[in-house]
């Protein structure tokens, strides 16, 4: 028998990797990352993500292959999870040879997720805000709210962040993570208080219906919203009228018309490829009072960015073990014999 061992990075491994590159470059490598493959769109397998509904959750499978590297995270949505002590999101995902099959990195990716997800929203924000950003309300202060307010500050050099939750306790744990970053923020007692200001609005909430976190009325000309909540047939976060005055960016149609905003829209209304605006094929923000809206759902392509990036820093940093996960008998057809002879 020959030992195929495959790294795995585990929870310990992947919090130790973002202390020691620290969080804020992590986002600016994963930004990049994710970018440079967006840019090499088309070159990508791509399918909507596997879905598996119950009335409290979903629990999905999102695969992608760039031809040399095959690519696939599970990933879980339990919004009534956290009031029994358990993470909303939760996800591992693995790396695998095209030519071979055989597996190359297994990873945590709850963790990876957050940073992954944030990275994607500060990058679209990137291409899609007001040019000169300084201030984004940030509604929905979970375990995703600190990574999307780190993001923002390192890819798009937001100084300010307004904050709100129904929940202050979700809000002071926010304030208390974020103090002594670089970043003024500011607790607020509503939605409408937390968007004064503020040029980027992030909703980021959990809740498995269609909720109205932003009304019309709530949002100004030239403003970039950044929904990431809504990422699930029935469960969405803004207002159908909001979506009828933006323009609207999303990652791959076929998932984002069953999962995102626009699942409030026709299904032919006209969105933008968020890869089209970074490959110069269609155009980002044109005007100042353009309202944009990244209806972020999240890409199989995102986290193979990320898996990837995760696996081209192993060697410098050593973290992560090996595991035994492929049996692989000396003679490939004596499967049944490796187990004879390791008795
Ligand atoms: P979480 O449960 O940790 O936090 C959600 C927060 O939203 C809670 O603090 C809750 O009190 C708050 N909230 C609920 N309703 C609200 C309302 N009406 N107004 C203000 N705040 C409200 O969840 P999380 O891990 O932070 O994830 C947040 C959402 O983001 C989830 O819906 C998740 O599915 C989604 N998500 C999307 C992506 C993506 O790529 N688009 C990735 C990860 C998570």
């Amino acid at each position: 028998m020959t030992l195929n061992l495959v790294p795995f990075v585990s929870v310990d491994h992947m919090m130790k990797l973002v202390l020691r590159l620290g969080v804020e470059q992590v986002m600016i490598d994963l930004a990049a990352e994710i970018e440079a493959d967006f840019r090499r769109w088309p070159k990508f397998d791509k399918t909507p993500r596997i879905a598996s509904h119950s009335d409290v959750g979903v629990i999905e499978l999102m695969p992608t292959s760039d031809g040399e590297t095959y690519g696939f995270k599970y990933v879980n949505g339990h919004p009534a999870n956290m009031k029994q002590g358990l993470q909303t999101v939760t996800a591992f995902g693995l790396l695998a040879d095209v030519a071979t099959g055989y597996p190359l990195l297994l990873s945590e990716m709850t963790i990876l997720t957050a940073l992954r997800t944030a990275a994607t929203s500060a990058m679209a924000a990137k291409w899609l805000a007001p040019e000169g950003s300084t201030t984004m309300a940030l509604i929905g202060n979970g375990a995703q709210a600190e990574f999307q307010a780190l993001g923002f500050k390192a890819v798009c050099g937001i100084t300010e962040v307004r904050l709100y939750d129904i929940d202050p306790e979700a809000t002071a744990k926010c304030v208390r993570n974020l103090a002594g970053r670089g970043l003024n923020v500011t607790a607020c007692r509503t939605a409408e208080e937390a968007i004064l200001g503020s040029q980027i609005i992030t909703t980021v909430t959990a809740d498995k219906q269609y909720a109205t976190i932003l009304t019309d009325n709530m949002v100004g000309a030239g403003v970039h919203i950044n929904g990431v909540g809504g990422d699930c047939p029935g469960k969405t976060e803004l207002h159908r009228d909001i979506l009828l005055r933006s323009s609207i960016f999303v990652e791959y149609p076929p998932q984002t018309r069953i999962e995102g905003e626009i699942q409030q829209l026709a299904p032919d209304h006209p969105v933008t490829e968020l890869w089209q605006v970074m490959s110069g094929e269609a155009p980002g923000r044109t005007r100042a009072d353009q309202v944009t809206l990244f209806d972020s759902v999240g890409f199989a392509i995102e986290d193979f960015s990320a898996l990837r990036y995760v696996r081209s820093k192993l060697a410098e940093t050593g973290l992560c073990e090996n595991l035994d996960m492929i049996a692989d008998p000396d003679d490939p057809r004596d499967l049944f014999g490796m187990i004879l002879r390791a008795a």
